[in-house]
């Protein structure tokens, strides 16, 4: 790395925390786990060398001056397996590469020569013109590829650096950006794909994440954090961005005597070591949530721990803190004034979270929500929703944390020609419960730590599953991981797959699956259960998933659900 190391504010933090911060406590004989506040500033692995090395967002004006122009191989390894990610950019699998090797090789051998591209959607929101700039980029820049994820963005893959320049140029034109879309960063920020329009909304959280994300994203205070930090904002009741799982988020609420604001929960996450987040029990009102999100980021950048990578989300220190501690350290050193105490959120009524179907607006308009097979779709179909969309009078098109979509302030009038429109494009309205409920992670097709497929997989699965088992219309989740990480969060399903390397009738390693069962969110919250001993290989899935939802069918109780 020729460049040297600017001085930015995030190699010295004690210069972005709060005035009144005590002073820290002097450097221990003890390296501990990395924390900052604890004066540890040496970097105690090859993540934390590179990110003091130079800022990760740094890395746009070499792609744009230097690698766009002189190629893949012109490329310096750390920004190529490190700061790339924090403009939304990592290598993708090598095709050809089976999961058995993903563990056997170095990083090196799986990379190919093009990337992935995440695009960033806070909140889920989309105008027609951005969601059709993406299409147009995707058939242009990305052999067709997109796919909607389960934090809202959009995916696109086979991208050469030699676009990228071009992709920004265009992306940025509409408002989109890929500005720390990955990377140890403040993640997209989801929020609640019917704000502002729901008819039963608690309250609108939009002006609370257009704020954070103008003070946070791109910010170099908070560039370089102990890793991710994924946050959420949700007025709705039905408790739309799986707020459990966040590092910090803002569900909305009803205080009895200071009305409609926001609940605060921190410290959640999945991964290989799960977690649910806790309530710090604080109210907080919608002014005052930049400053929160703000005070929760700078804890994790200053207190989290940087010294192993696997402990480094918020996650850790809230479970060493406690909520208690967490709320007090807040208070008192980031926010400088007590939050006052509020309630709990109350459960939603309806197991499904995800707004597909048809719904009355609070301005008597109707949004509609579809349902493409496991977030994929294409730049194409991309492109010919934005077009429905406009041609229906829409101007406002959302994606939610389930991998699906909506199209919102469609006419009464023409809600089901639209509708009709859409499963044209095998965008399905009324779904069934196996496509509704289906998700599942990238996979061996694109991903470098994938261990077996997952997209083509999941549309499989639906297909089997529609044709098998006709009439089962209970809520019923299936989410799909194509290694021990849980980006499409398998330990919260009724039916979490993880997928590894199993051992088949003939004593053949081949891929498979190890069965979670039991997971949710909402209602109940809890982790699915690792049923003991009990994995399937791929070409078993349909039938052991047709065996246990028949047997659900065959034994439940009135309004007992699959997760019960
Ligand atoms: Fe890749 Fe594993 Fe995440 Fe799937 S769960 S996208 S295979 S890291």
């Amino acid at each position: 790395m020729a460049t040297p190391p600017p001085r930015t504010a995030q190699s010295d933090p004690q210069r972005t925390r709060r005035d009144a911060a005590p002073p820290r406590r002097k450097a221990g004989r003890h390296r501990g786990e990395g924390q900052w506040a604890a004066g540890h500033f040496t970097p105690l692995n090859g993540n934390e060398q590179f990110k003091k090395d130079d800022d990760g967002l740094n890395v746009r004006t070499r792609i744009e001056t230097i690698y766009s122009k002189r190629g893949f191989d012109s490329i310096d390894p750390a920004d190529l397996r490190g700061r790339m990610r924090w403009w939304g950019l990592y290598t993708q699998r090598r095709p050809g590469i089976d999961g058995g090797k993903t563990a056997v090789l170095e990083p090196h051998e799986l990379d190919d020569t093009h990337f992935m591209l995440r695009v960033r959607v806070d909140g889920g929101r989309l105008s027609v013109a951005q969601l059709r700039t993406i299409g147009e980029i995707s058939q242009e820049f990305a052999r067709g590829t997109a796919d909607i994820t389960d934090r809202q963005n959009i995916q696109l893959h086979w991208i050469r650096i030699e676009d990228v320049p071009e992709i920004w140029r265009r992306l940025e034109a509409v408002g989109l950006s890929t500005t720390e879309a990955c990377g140890d960063t403040p993640r997209v920020i989801l929020g609640s794909p019917v704000a502002g329009i729901a008819a039963d909304e608690i309250i609108d959280g939009t002006p609370a994440l257009e704020e954070i994300h103008r003070r946070v994203i791109g910010n170099p205070a908070y560039s370089n954090l102990p890793r991710k930090f994924k946050g959420a904002v949700s007025g709705s009741p039905q408790l739309d961005v799986v707020h459990e799982i966040n590092d910090v988020a803002f569900v909305g609420v009803e205080h009895p005597e200071l009305g409609p604001g926001f609940d605060v929960w921190v410290g959640g996450g999945l991964s290989t070591n799960p977690k649910l987040g806790v309530r710090l029990g604080a109210w907080v009102p919608i002014e005052d949530v930049p400053d929160v999100f703000e005070g929760v980021v700078g804890i994790f950048r200053d207190y989290g721990y940087r010294r192993l990578r696997n402990r480094a989300r918020l996650k850790f220190l809230v479970t060493d803190w406690g909520a208690e501690k967490f709320r007090q350290v807040l208070q008192d050193e980031y926010l400088l004034r007590t939050m006052a105490d509020g309630p709990a959120p109350e459960l939603p009524a309806d197991s499904w979270r995800d707004h597909i179907g048809v719904h009355r607006q609070n301005d008597g308009r109707y949004y509609v929500g579809f349902s493409p097979r496991v977030g994929r779709v294409d730049g194409a179909t991309l492109a010919k929703i934005a077009e429905l969309a406009e041609s229906y009078g829409s101007d406002r098109i959302r994606t939610t944390v389930q991998q699906k979509m909506l199209i919102l302030d469609v006419p009464e009038g023409r809600v089901a020609e639209l509708s009709e429109a859409l499963a044209a494009l095998d965008l399905q309205v009324e779904p069934s419960a196996f496509r509704r409920g289906t998700m599942a992670c990238t996979g061996l097709e694109f991903c470098k730590l994938a261990i077996v497929e997952t997209k083509a997989r999941g549309a499989s699965l639906i297909d089997e599953l529609e044709r098998r088992l006709p009439e089962f219309d209970e809520p019923v989740t299936i989410n799909i991981n194509g290694c021990p990480n849980s980006c499409a969060r398998i330990q919260t399903a009724d039916i979490g797959l993880k997928g590894q390397l199993v051992t088949d009738a003939d004593g053949n390693q081949t891929e498979g699956y190890q069965v979670h069962l039991g997971g949710s969110l909402g209602l109940e919250p809890g982790f699915g259960r690792k049923v003991r001993g009990l994995k399937v290989t791929s070409a078993e899935l349909p039938d052991y998933i047709e065996r246990v939802l028949r047997r659900f069918a065959g034994s439940r109780t009135e309004g007992e659900r699959f997760a019960a």
